[in-house]
């Protein structure tokens, strides 16, 4: 197998993934080489862009249609006093940029209302991360990612209780499948967020999408994982497709 684009400072960069015997230089190739979109640029898609781009992934999706705000700094962690007030797309791109090199960048400052909002982005992607802060929005995703047959990691957080489930394949439930009821249209900005179970919930989720890259297995397939940030509860729920769902089995 051809390894030419990873250079000698992709081998000293990458050394300790590449030590790993689940990663390897085969895995870090599969890395350098794959494309992830990242939904929403709020407390998860901070630090997920980040453990992205640090892992080697060079073509990047970023798509969020906010400002940054003040009261955004306390879990947005890449976010200085300095970028208030401009979009997050553009504070995301310039932090990456500053950090790593050679990123393949592309930013959609968009607000997502229908499906063919994300269509064209989630074909492009191996994998599609989901860190947005809205129902109905993470609805649309889904359904782009079961109609594309691409693997798809949600997380949430709120209050003290964060979420992590993947869907791996058609064989997966979909997030409607375990969230069909769920028709708020509220934000789960509204409410208080405990700012390092966003860290905490964004971590495993960079972990899950490297792992997954790199030809290992899921650790979130046909399952919810829930943390509770005050008591380090971890309940691992198993799930199942619905037999009824409107989005996965029809
Ligand atoms: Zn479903």
């Amino acid at each position: 197998m051809e390894f030419s684009y990873l250079n000698d400072k992709d081998l000293l960069y990458f050394s300790k993934h590449i030590l790993l015997p689940t990663i390897g230089i085969e895995g870090q190739q599969k890395l350098n080489t794959s494309e992830v979109s990242i939904f929403g640029l709020g407390g998860l898609g901070n630090l997920l862009s980040t453990y992205i781009a640090s892992s080697g992934i060079k073509k990047i999706n970023i798509i969020d249609f906010d400002k940054v705000e003040e009261t955004n700094l306390q879990r947005q962690i890449n976010f200085s006093n300095s970028d208030i007030g401009i979009f997050k797309v553009d504070a995301i791109e310039n932090f990456l940029n500053n950090k790593f090199t050679s990123l393949q960048i592309k930013k959609y400052n968009k607000k997502i209302e229908t499906k063919n909002d994300v269509m064209s982005i989630v074909s492009n992607s191996d994998i599609v991360l989901d860190g947005t802060d809205n129902f109905q929005v993470r609805k649309i995703i889904n359904k782009a990612c079961v109609e594309k047959n691409k693997k798809l990691i949600i997380g949430a957080v709120e209050g003290y209780t964060g979420q992590l489930m993947t869907m791996v394949s058609s064989e997966s439930p979909c997030y409607e499948c375990i969230y069909e009821d769920l028709i708020d249209s509220n934000s789960c900005s509204d409410n208080g967020v405990l700012a390092p179970l966003v860290g905490m919930i964004s971590s495993m989720m960079a972990l899950e999408c490297i792992n997954m890259l790199t030809g290992n297995n899921s650790s979130f397939d046909k399952k919810l994982l829930v943390v509770n940030g005050l008591n380090f509860a971890v309940d691992s729920i198993n799930t199942k497709q619905n037999k009824s769902c409107k989005i996965c089995n029809n």
